[in-house]
């Protein structure tokens, strides 16, 4: 955790900003547990090292898909704890208190922005600091407020549609004290593309952070950093290879075999199985970055197949999930956790005792016992909007960019 005095920190950063500096060296100018250099290689043994899978979901937790992640929440990891999720969620319909039930049952909630407005062109690529800081820190105070997350915890953050704005958003991640970004994606370091230049592949990126910015890290969509961040760290999204043979970040746009029935869309659950154990393996048998599948709900639900209703994106997934889950040596774990375990980097044969993935000593308490449905009449251009909430009365308006209370 970053120290929290404001003009602290802000004069840091721009010392920070100011350096000349350019090489990360771990052990040297970098230093664990609150520094790691962009890398490839761990100093641990690759089989001391466990394969970290995170599985995140992007968007409003609802009554449709809670079902799905209460289902998966039932796994569990090889110290007999259960698993944890990321939930990078965004306002709009977002049941506050059922994400508060995730919250209290050990998973992550970070920030998608308020708005997630579908404009890329003319709202997110132009954004500057301001916009950016706004959706951010409008979010942070309605998932405090509705959804009971602690204030003192520095949350993670995703980019809607992946489109990271450069210094100006990451500037406003740090400012407000933002644990990491997770919308930054790779190719060069996929361990599966091979560069036409030098035909060459590189092994997949580690977690690291941006106290020296030395540009490691390919730039695929969006604008990238070129400032340094102080303690702030990257999650970098690993594409995946799909079942043509492309690139993909996100599950949703992985296409699906080419004798597969949909026109982009997996249709065989073994299909599905297949590309994800490949990319799998392709990881594990390498230097076991962690293998992140991150995806949107409606990609269990909606495919451009003969039979929509075929469920093999849901089948292929959780008979994969099954698969590596019984292995000793896989944690399914949250991108915080994930993190906490850089910066120690402990052996396997020590994770019974590593804090970060322990059991809740206690049933998790519940402090929304009484949430409260608050409608609102021709907002945001719709009839009727309902909201969830833990926190009582319900606002008086509608919260929303720039009046995240409500008032
Ligand atoms: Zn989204």
């Amino acid at each position: 955790m970053r120290v929290s005095f404001h003009a602290v920190t802000l004069l840091v950063g721009v010392l920070g900003m100011c350096s000349a500096e350019k090489t990360c060296e771990q052990g040297v100018n970098c230093l664990l547990p609150n520094c790691m250099c962009p890398t490839t290689k761990l100093d641990l043994p690759i089989r001391r090292t466990p394969q970290l899978v995170i599985l995140s979901f992007d968007d409003a937790v609802t009554i449709t898909n809670y079902d799905f992640y209460q289902e998966l929440s039932g796994m569990q990891n090889p110290n007999g704890c259960n698993i944890s999720m990321t939930f990078f969620v965004s306002h709009q319909y977002n049941n506050y208190s059922l994400m508060y039930d995730l919250y209290r049952h050990g998973h992550e909630i970070a920030l998608h922005s308020v708005t997630h407005k579908p404009d890329i062109e003319h709202y997110w690529r132009p954004a500057n600091y301001s916009v950016w800081k706004q959706e951010m820190e409008d979010l942070r105070t309605m998932v405090t407020r509705y959804g009971l997350v602690s204030r003192n915890e520095d949350l993670g953050w995703r980019a809607p549609f992946l489109e990271i704005g450069g210094d100006e958003m990451f500037r406003a991640l740090y400012d407000q004290y933002a644990l990491y970004d997770c919308s930054w994606t790779s190719l060069k370091y996929s361990g599966w593309y091979v560069s036409p230049n030098d035909s060459k592949t590189l092994p997949p990126l580690f977690p690291y952070t941006l106290d020296h910015n030395t540009e490691f890290q390919d730039c695929q969509i969006g604008k990238c950093p070129k400032n340094d961040y102080r303690g702030l760290w990257v999650f970098p999204m690993v594409d995946l290879q799909d079942g043509r043979g492309e690139p993909c970040a996100m599950l949703d746009t992985c296409q699906g075999n080419k004798n597969d029935a949909g026109i982009h869309s997996f249709c065989d659950e073994n299909n599905v199985y297949d590309f994800l154990m490949k990319n799998f393996n392709n990881r594990y048998h390498s230097n076991r970055a962690p293998f992140g599948l991150y995806s949107h709900y409606s990609w269990f639900k909606e495919n451009d197949c003969p039979d929509p209703d075929n469920d093999a994106h849901r089948k292929g997934y959780k008979r994969f999930l099954d698969e590596v889950n019984g292995m000793h040596d896989v944690y399914i774990v949250s991108i915080r956790k994930a993190l906490e375990w850089f910066k120690e980097q402990v052996s396997i044969n020590d994770l019974d005792y590593f804090e970060p993935f322990l059991c809740n000593a206690f049933p998790p308490k519940n402090h929304c016992l009484d949430p409260l449905d608050c409608i609102y009449e021709d907002v945001l251009g719709l009839n009727e909007i309902r909201f969830n909430t833990c926190h009582r009365p319900c606002p008086a308006n509608y919260p929303w960019l720039g009046n995240p209370l409500g008032e």
